[in-house]
């Protein structure tokens, strides 16, 4: 029998959007918010440069606006652009209510914004270098005061139960599978509003600036359920992703290029001059395009970022973390080059939803990385990512406090049935395919795509998928095995979105296509079609 747990909302997820959704919840509704690690292993910890937000006297919503709709390339949906940005100032008020400590600026009145790539005016909150660690630290202890919030941790979301699973047609979304990792036993959590905040999926690339469970769990888990998902081949990339076996997802901020950093062949020769007249201070897209051109041309594993030529204590000064990081891996940056490699970064496509975070299947909502609003079109503005988590997660919980009826009868769900199923006696099966399918992502799916690399990967992932499903019918559940079979699922949604684009816009890149069609359109796949057509 498997153990049961009701809530009146369940909260998939405990980044930023997670864990603002269950505050913004009334305190009559019980809330479960439960993340696969700990509580703040997504990658709102990992946010380094800040929020961006309508904050100074010189910014309006519109400057703002603009500034999104020209970095999403046509593909923005204005409505929710204007929609987010409105609501800038109060999320960021919310935030400082609740006690994040952003950093003031010299006169100690005002708090200290800075200026990123694409945006024309100061307009980036932060908290130092680690804007990410200070709200996710404040909105977990806020959470951690509250009665009607209940924090769970080590519980992985297996699938979502719909009422088309249990064979009842139309009663939507009520709950969800979860492996529990300290007991190895699957439970069931239900509830009358389900939300997924689990998340991007850049763990599907080789190289990724993500932490580990960026694995597309929610992306992949609604998709199953029956929701279309938008724009999944609108992956963001970043330029420099330090290199070495032991360094795990360590990003070269963008700004060692601004400071005079050179980007050097391994050769020791620059080339930046072949691709950009701006050279190493072209767009993050551009540059992440000439690096994976000169790799892919040279067969290289990585290049280098050079910055040895300024003074040590200049470096020092600018670079403290990087440099003492590289240290840690033999590198002095001040003597020799960074090894770096561009990493998968953030995922613009995801479940599409409306401004309250609705998705598809009543009952289901998603927030945050996970879902596709619509804000960021074909490329992310930088800082617009954390925004979207506040805007939507606070709008959702609004939502579903003026819908749900607590209390609610729910329909009875059947126990996880592990009667079949054994232990897997090849671990190795999973590995392997976690490797494959990371590294044909890469080579085939990544920076500069062709249709014959696509189709390629459409064929290999149809394979692995079908390996996976069956691996997943026969073995008792793991942490590995659900994150493999749901990348490879959102592997799967973006080779067919990248297909499907036939043009270049944005950060999904054809040699086939080279140039942007006159009129943009969203990707958008409905899987009810594609099993119809038997594809799925
Ligand atoms: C290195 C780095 C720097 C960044 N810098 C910035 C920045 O300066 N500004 C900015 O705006 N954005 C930045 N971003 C992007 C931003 O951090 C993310 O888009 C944002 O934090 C996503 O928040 P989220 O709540 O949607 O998901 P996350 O914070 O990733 O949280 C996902 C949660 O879901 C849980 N989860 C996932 N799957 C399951 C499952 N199956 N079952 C149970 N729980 C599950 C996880 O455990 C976790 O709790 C950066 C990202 C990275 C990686």
């Amino acid at each position: 029998m498997s153990i049961k747990h009701t809530f009146d909302v369940l909260i998939i997820g405990s980044g930023a959007a997670g864990l603002t959704l269950g505050l913004s919840l009334p305190d009559n509704l019980s809330a479960a918010i439960i993340s696969k690690d700990s509580l703040d292993a997504g990658s709102t910890r990992w946010a380094q440069g800040g929020v961006a937000a309508v904050l100074d006297e010189e910014d309006t919503v519109d400057a703002h606006v603009q500034d999104t709709l020209t970095a999403g390339a046509g593909l923005c949906h204005e409505s929710s652009v204007r929609f987010t940005i409105e609501n800038s100032t109060a999320a960021i008020k919310w935030l400082v209510d609740l006690g994040v400590p952003f950093d003031q600026d010299e006169s100690g009145t005002d708090f200290h914004l800075t200026r990123e790539g694409g945006h024309s005016v100061r307009r980036i909150i932060h908290a130092a270098d680690a804007t990410g660690v200070a709200i996710s630290d404040t909105l977990q202890q806020a959470a951690k005061q509250k009665n009607n919030l209940h924090l769970l941790s080590d519980y992985i979301a297996v699938d979502l139960i719909t009422g088309e699973k249990l064979g009842q047609k139309g009663t939507g979304c009520f709950g969800a599978y979860f492996l529990n990792k300290s007991t190895g036993h699957v439970e069931v959590i239900t509830a009358s509003a389900v939300v997924l905040a689990t998340g991007g999926a850049s763990k599907a690339y080789l190289y990724t600036s993500n932490p580990d469970g960026a694995s597309g769990d929610g992306i992949a888990m609604a998709w199953r359920a029956g929701a279309r998902v938008a724009n999944m081949e609108f992956n963001q990339f970043h330029p420099t992703c330090l290199y070495h076996p032991k360094a795990k997802s360590f990003l070269i901020t963008e700004a060692v290029r601004g400071e005079g950093g050179h980007l050097l062949l391994p050769n020791g020769e620059r080339f930046m001059h072949r691709f950009d007249e701006r050279l190493e201070l072209a767009p993050r897209d551009i540059v992440a395009r000439a690096i994976d051109h000169e790799m892919k041309r040279l067969g290289a594993d990585c290049l280098y970022l050079d910055i040895s030529h300024k003074d040590e204590d200049f470096i020092k000064g600018h670079f403290p973390t990087i440099y003492e990081r590289c240290l840690e891996f033999g590198i002095d940056i001040t003597k020799e080059p960074i090894p770096v490699v561009p990493a998968a970064h953030y995922t613009c496509g995801g479940v599409v939803t409306d401004q309250s975070g609705r998705t598809d299947i009543p009952g289901l909502y998603a927030v945050g990385e996970t879902a596709h609003t619509g804000l960021h079109g074909a490329n992310r503005l930088a800082s617009n990512s954390l925004l979207e988590c506040l805007v939507f997660a606070r709008q959702a919980a609004q939502h579903i406090a003026e819908q749900i009826k607590p209390g609610l009868e729910l329909p009875e769900v059947p126990g996880w049935d592990e009667s079949q199923v054994t232990d897997a006696d090849e671990a190795v099966v999973i590995a392997h395919n976690w490797d494959e399918l990371r590294r044909f992502m890469w080579d085939y799916v990544g920076i500069v795509r062709t249709t014959k690399r696509l189709v390629r990967a459409k064929h290999r992932v149809k394979l692995l998928r079908e390996e996976i499903h069956e691996f997943y019918g026969n073995y008792r559940v793991t942490n590995d095995l659900l994150e493999l079979r749901n990348l490879v699922d959102v592997a799967d949604v973006i080779i067919r979105s990248a297909l499907l684009r036939k043009e270049s816009r944005g950060l999904h890149y054809s040699l086939d296509y080279p140039n942007a069609l006159p009129r943009a359109f969203d990707t958008v796949l409905t899987p009810k079609y594609l099993k119809e057509l038997g594809e799925l």
